[in-house]
């Protein structure tokens, strides 16, 4: 895919951000402090693999900015990590946090290995080493730098991280929020896992209920009936393609790297998961049709278009076969510039990638302060509000003569336990965050597109920050 960048990731960051500086009121010093990635770290180190052999391995943390603490972003495993791509990603993360109004700057790091060809024992000692690099140069800690899942890592890397981490800093009392998505048994929060798929489903229904919007795409309103192609079953794409089957869209392809599979009745996307980890590829699922390749997937005639795997995959070259009406970006900078400008001029809304995927490090906040008070959500009012329910629905009753069914009962007494708490703050960003663009872009109609808008807000935000730090005498 990186044979196709028009420009680098991070260039391509850099023109999206000018094109909507000019919508802003801030002086072109402020920009260039928002713009640039405040520090860069990479390293090199040895780690002996499981035949005696030492490898050397590239490894990158961009912090792109301080303006408020600690630094946030993922640790992605993947063979085309570059420093170039790091800073990219970091920077949106930046920009990301300042839309969701989640209080961290932006970070990202990469090591370039491809987590497949590697053994569980090759990984956790990459891991911890790259984690104790970090410790070295105070590049990472509750207060300083927190990170979290990105592709190709997951629960068990945070928890090597998180593991590796509290060894070296042995009493540092708040430890388990040096990162976030580690599994519930060493300080994770519950929802974080499905967070950033329940994420884009919620972003995207947000849109697909504004009339308005759906009118000018001859859209009818709401997901129900929509058909949806997901590129992408890892935990994004899978937990996308979920959300979007519980509420009755058609999920109708899916494509991975090996190959694309195409229904139009709609696929389940746990018995596709199911059949590729039985048969080691996408292809052939039963009742499906496989796409002659995987990018035709991109092409399909579909309401609803989920890029949940890497960056430039819609790009100069393949823009103009694009037919569907919406595209979500729950991948990091799925579209070139240039496929912007083309989605544009064909009239195709392009949910942006910097607050649509924003519900990972949403959850991500939410169990930093977890890991920060020390108490699990809902332990202390669950109860209580069980209890006041009982109450209420008792008198109720007393008062009315009549009885509840015992289904609607249990819906009634219910205290909200942490999965629910996390659910309903996640569905509150992301709804609160579509119509904060949503409105910055109806009221300039010189604001091209809904990604513009997207950076306004964030640049809006982030500069109000400096502007008040005063910290330029
Ligand atoms: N890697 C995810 C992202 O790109 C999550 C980051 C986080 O939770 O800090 O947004």
């Amino acid at each position: 895919m990186s044979n196709q960048h028009e420009y680098s990731f991070f260039h391509s960051v850099e023109k999206s951000f000018d094109k909507a500086s000019k919508f802003t009121k801030w002086e072109k010093g402020l920009l260039e402090q928002i713009k640039a990635c405040n520090s860069v770290y990479s390293m090199r180190f040895p780690v002996k693999m499981d035949d005696g052999t030492i490898e050397v391995i590239e490894a990158y943390r961009v912090q792109h900015s301080q303006h408020k603490s600690p630094c946030k972003g993922g640790i992605r495993f993947s063979e085309a990590v570059n420093q170039d791509e790091v800073m990219a990603l970091a920077s949106l993360m930046t920009y990301k946090c300042a839309i969701v109004n989640v209080p961290f700057g932006g970070a990202k790091g990469g090591i370039k290995i491809n987590p497949r060809q590697r053994s569980v024992y090759e990984l956790e000692k990459i891991t911890r080493r790259y984690t104790s690099e970090l410790v070295k140069k105070n590049f990472i800690g509750p207060g300083i730098d927190v990170p979290a899942p990105d592709y190709g890592t997951g629960e068990r890397e945070m928890a090597w991280i998180v593991d590796t981490y509290s060894s070296l800093k042995p009493g540092e009392i708040d430890a388990a929020g040096c990162v976030t998505g580690k599994p519930i048994s060493q300080g994770g929060v519950r929802g974080r896992k499905e967070a950033t798929g329940l994420g884009v489903f919620f972003g995207i229904r947000e849109v697909c209920n504004m009339p308005d919007v759906m009118k000018r795409l001859g859209l009818s309103v709401g997901v129900e009936g929509k058909s949806v192609v997901v590129q992408g079953l890892g935990n994004v794409g899978y937990h996308c393609a979920k959300f979007f089957r519980e509420h009755g869209s058609k999920v109708v392809a899916i494509a991975e790297f090996e190959g694309a599979i195409f229904n139009e009745d709609g696929l389940n996307e746990e018995e596709v998961f199911q059949h590729r980890k039985a048969t080691g590829s996408i292809l052939n699922f039963p009742g499906a049709t496989n796409l002659a390749n995987s990018g035709l997937a991109l092409e399909l005639d579909c309401d609803i278009l989920i890029p949940a795997a890497l960056e430039n995959v819609i790009n100069g070259s393949n823009a103009n076969n694009v037919k569907a009406k919406i595209i979500g970006e729950a991948a990091n900078g799925p579209l070139t510039p240039e496929a912007d400008d083309v989605m544009a001029q064909k009239g195709i809304l392009v949910v942006p990638d910097m607050y649509l995927n924003a519900g990972g490090v949403t959850v991500s906040y939410f169990e930093w302060l977890k890991n920060l008070s020390h108490v699990r959500y809902g332990r202390l009012e669950k109860r209580f509000t069980e209890n006041m329910n009982t109450n209420i629905l008792e008198q109720i009753e007393n008062l009315t003569g009549k009885t509840v069914a015992d289904n609607e009962r249990r819906i009634i007494m219910h205290g909200a336990e942490e999965v629910d708490l996390v659910h309903s703050g996640l569905e509150e960003t992301m709804i609160g965050a579509t119509r904060e663009i949503m409105e910055i872009w109806n009221n300039n109609p010189e604001i091209p597109d809904m990604r513009t808008a997207a950076y306004v807000c964030a640049i809006n935000k982030v500069g109000t920050t400096y502007a008040e730090l005063g910290i330029f005498p």
